[in-house]
């Protein structure tokens, strides 16, 4: 069974609705939203494998959009069918464990990805439920110092928005999708490499 209900005829109506109503600009209402539906919905959508919302266009972007208006309620896998291709869902999730590798790398703790659920409707800079790049370890380098058990993202200020992190199930990996976490890990790569040549430099 596929992560969609939509037939090839409608994905293909869709694609193309896509191409000719997503326009050269992005619309924040929907840049904004959470990508709908399951990672395997995307990937149906797209008719390749979606990797979290960094990896897609806006044309792509709409087209999940659009699609999720016509499929508010894809179908849901029974936990006993045979996926449909167990060797591309392999492939997959080693690209995706992979690419966690590279980002986490860079972390000079141990990081792992979580999933905020604390609940708020809306802050400035900084959106609901994204997945984050979580410290299980202090981390100080430089000017940045974040407590143990806390996002990357963490502020005292943000604090409240940022107190629900369940560990992800077994067998669950995602790719962070947090903005702010992604800022203060480029940031950490900057200070990382200032350091070094300093090193050098002595
Ligand atoms: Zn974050």
């Amino acid at each position: 069974m596929s992560a969609t209900a939509l037939t090839e005829d409608q994905l293909q109506e869709l694609r193309e609705r896509a191409r000719r109503e997503a326009g050269p600009f992005t619309d924040p209402r929907i840049i904004s939203r959470e990508v709908p539906h399951s990672f395997a919905w995307a990937s149906a959508v797209l008719g390749r494998p979606y990797g979290g919302p960094r990896s897609i266009t806006w044309p792509e972007r709409y087209l999940l959009h659009i699609a999720a208006e016509t499929e508010p309620t894809p179908p849901t896998r029974r936990p006993s069918e045979p996926t449909q291709s167990r060797e591309d869902g392999r492939r997959y999730r080693e690209q995706l464990a992979a690419d966690w590798k590279a980002i986490s790398d860079q972390v000079p703790v141990a990081a792992e990805v979580r999933h905020n659920y604390t609940s708020v409707r809306h802050l400035e800079f900084y959106r609901q439920g994204v997945d984050h790049i979580y410290l299980l370890e202090e981390l100080h380098i430089g000017r940045i110092y974040r407590p143990a058990n806390n996002s990357l993202c963490y502020t005292p200020s943000r604090a409240r928005y940022l107190r629900e992190f369940p560990p992800l199930a077994a067998g669950d990996i995602r790719l962070p999708d947090c903005r702010a976490c992604d800022r203060v890990l480029k940031r950490i790569v900057q200070v990382a490499a200032v350091e070094s040549t300093a090193q050098r430099g002595t």
